[in-house]
């Protein structure tokens, strides 16, 4: 490939290596300094914004089948952020779900009476969204989903009382950039909810790839980045979030990403005997060893 360009740590920006795999396409580096797992080099941002992000995933139908997989997960954490939340005495908490995708999340966030936003590259899910959303302004008077990147955006300081990243933070070109934005625009003591998923599940599944390929067509999930529970935790701290608490993420229903080389109702099975195990492991380990293929990060800003 043309045009690459070699990228330093993003995490503690060292120039300090080392090669983990290749894959037909990629070159998957960790970082020997802080552990953070990330492909490099890498196509030029524009180029990767081109080919993936601003396409989105294709179809209204993929959102849908990716929010049935999603929808209990969703719940579940919604419940989590409503009771985490300090009592709002005079407006409704406002939440800014960041790749926002079809804006599924912020309409179950709207019912459990949040007044929400989205961020969204896609054009194609933006209007979805906008369209499942309705027409209504948000108190900044502009669209309640903004059509390109959080920093284009450009919310003011001290703005939202949560803030929420499903599955994408692997995705953008400058995660510490981006936690800092964020940063910026959650009030004090306002919370973020990162799910991402876990590079110490994916880099296992990589090792054993040749055991389990007649399964999946995909073993290893490798974005831009990879997150593990303690990467991940190091670029909160970094940024100053405190409270910060890193659990395991139940499994999504069915296969949405169509990954599978096998039937749906036997993946699910598989899935879930797969959380069980894990579930054994994070329990006996006194909740230290998360190996869910996602995992969440729930922080404050101080
Ligand atoms: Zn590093």
């Amino acid at each position: 490939m043309n045009n690459l360009e070699h990228i330093k740590c993003n995490l503690c920006g060292a120039e300090d290596e080392k090669l983990l795999f290749n894959t037909a396409t990629v070159r998957v580096v960790r970082c020997r300094r802080c552990g953070l797992t990330y492909i490099n080099p890498r196509p030029p941002m524009e180029n990767i914004l081109t080919t993936f992000v601003y396409s989105g995933i294709g179809s209204e139908q993929n959102y849908d089948k990716i929010n049935i997989s999603k929808d209990k997960i969703y719940r579940s954490a919604l419940k989590k952020i409503s009771s985490r939340l300090p009592i709002a005495d005079y407006r409704l908490p406002r939440l800014l779900d960041i790749g926002c995708s079809n804006g599924y999340f912020l309409q179950l966030a709207r019912s459990r009476g949040f007044d929400v936003y989205g961020v969204e590259p896609s054009k194609l899910a933006v209007s979805l969204a906008r369209k499942s959303l309705g027409t209504q302004n948000d108190s900044l008077g502009r669209d309640r989903v903004f059509e390109g990147t959080l920093k284009q955006a450009n919310f003011p300081s001290e703005y939202f009382d949560v803030i929420t990243l499903w599955d994408m933070f692997e995705q953008v070109s400058d995660p510490s950039g981006e936690i800092d934005e964020i940063k910026r625009i959650l009030k004090p003591g306002g919370l973020i909810l990162i799910r991402v998923r876990n590079m110490s599940f994916h880099l296992i599944v990589y090792r054993f790839q040749k055991y389990i390929g007649f399964l999946v067509t995909s073993p290893a999930i490798m974005h831009l980045y990879g997150f593990t529970p303690v990467t991940l935790k190091k670029m909160l701290i970094k940024a100053g979030f405190r409270g910060i608490c890193m659990r395991d993420s139940p499994l999504t229903k069915g296969d949405p990403y169509m990954q599978s080389k096998t039937t749906v109702w036997l993946m699910d099975i598989l899935k879930k005997m797969l959380f069980v195990l894990c579930k054994i492991v994070y329990l006996v380990t006194l909740r230290r060893i998360i190996l869910t293929p996602s995992l969440f990060a729930y922080a404050r800003k101080k």
